[in-house]
């Protein structure tokens, strides 16, 4: 069975429905508006090619005023589209629907009043809802915002307005009608399923990097990022000047821990020693990493010797805060770190450094443990 969607993992599909919205709508959204110029220019250049209206019909609105409202919307469309990527809020983008569904019902309504080329009507109103819905399905608010108008204008006028109800015109519209919203629920269904892989291969991807990058028992980075951060910052300060520091650190008879405690309190006393490394370092700036075993390796941005040295004090006072019981210790009742300090120098490899940090870590513990030692 697969597993229920966490709290955290539906906040993060919920935004990431919500930003694809958005910027799904800003592009059809454009798209819409100029098919519905489009379908302006249509209306308004028409009678050029096909005389609108016979002279002797008694319309009660002229060709002429019927181009002056096709025009008055062609300017709205041509000064709208410019503004449309200011539109980002839902309220504005559904009065801006609205006005133009609006706009649409109302010239149905002239043409269906006047006798006005009727036989455009039908297929005029099947290519605006349908690219409507091209356009809009991922935001019903929005697309009812704009085709209410439309199938409010043409129903009171098949339904009131007509001598006799045309029973296959309204058995046309509300066919029309089922296979919009049906394909609106079947285009929105798509999208949402698309943006929940999307956000499925997103976390699986955040998941895969942590593991890549992080030590799964302490959670502080492991090795291999290690080893790639201390590469780039070093080609950086190569490049661009500055200081650059590693603290190489390894607990203290930590065998004779695990072998009186057990493995598992082990495990946990090296969770609460990552932990006062962090504590003891600026982050993110600094890099805390599990180097192996019961080692870890600290790398110091913009740190010389000296302040490194105030590190690793630091880390001294934070395990000595942090008082966790070694009954077998030599040097103290409770669990201590040496540390070894290495500055880089111009020139010198990562490879080089960890060596000169690992002998100065070596210094420490033949000083007696429980302190730092910095290289030369
Ligand atoms: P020294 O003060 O000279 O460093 O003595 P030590 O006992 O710490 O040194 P040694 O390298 O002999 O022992 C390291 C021990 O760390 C051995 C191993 O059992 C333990 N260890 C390494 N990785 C882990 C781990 O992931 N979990 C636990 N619990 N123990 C670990
Ligand atoms: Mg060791
Ligand atoms: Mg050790």
């Amino acid at each position: 069975m697969p597993k229920a969607p966490s709290p955290a993992q539906d906040t993060a599909f919920s935004a990431l429905l919500e930003h694809y919205k958005k910027t799904a709508l800003r592009t059809s959204g454009l798209w819409l508006l100029f098919a519905n110029l489009c379908f302006a220019l249509f209306l308004f250049g028409r009678h050029y090619f096909r005389p609108l209206l016979a002279p002797e019909s008694a319309a009660a609105i002229s060709g002429a005023e019927f181009d002056r409202m096709s025009l008055i919307f062609l300017v709205f469309f041509i000064l709208i589209l410019p503004l449309l990527r200011f539109v980002r809020s839902r309220f504005p983008a559904m009065a801006l629907a609205f006005l133009t569904g609006l706009y649409w019902a109302t010239l149905f309504h002239f043409m269906l009043s006047n006798d006005v080329q009727q036989q455009l009507i039908f297929p005029l109103f099947c290519m605006l809802i349908f690219t409507a819905l091209i356009a809009l399905y991922p935001a019903a608010p929005i697309l009812y915002s704009f085709t209410s108008p439309l199938w409010v204008s043409l129903f009171y006028h098949l339904v009131f307005l007509a001598p006799s109800i045309p029973v296959l015109e309204v058995a046309a519209i509300i066919i029309i009608s089922v296979l919009f919203e049906t394909g609106r629920i079947m285009l929105n269904r798509w999208f949402v399923l698309s943006v929940r892989r999307e956000c499925d291969n997103a976390m699986l991807v955040s998941k895969l990097d942590n593991l890549a990058h992080n030590d799964p028992l302490t959670g502080v980075a492991n090795r291999r990022q290690f080893d790639s951060q201390l590469e780039q910052h070093i080609a950086q300060t190569e490049r661009q000047g500055g200081t650059l520091s590693v603290i190489m650190i390894d607990v203290d008879f930590f065998k004779k821990y695990n072998d009186h405690y057990g493995h598992q309190a082990g495990d946990t006393c090296l969770v609460s020693i990552a932990e006062c490394f962090k504590n003891a370092v600026r982050q993110p700036a600094d890099l805390v990493a599990r180097y192996g075993g019961e080692e870890f390796v600290i790398l110091l941005h913009n740190t010389g010797a000296q302040e490194a040295e105030a590190v690793a004090s630091r880390i001294r006072q934070n395990i000595e805060k942090a008082a966790i019981p070694h009954a077998l210790s030599q040097v103290s009742d409770i669990v201590t770190v040496s540390q070894g300090i290495m500055q880089w120098a111009p020139g010198m490899t990562s490879l080089e450094l960890l060596r000169r940090a690992d002998l100065a870590l070596y210094e420490a513990k033949h000083a007696g443990r429980n302190g730092y030692c910095t290289g030369a």
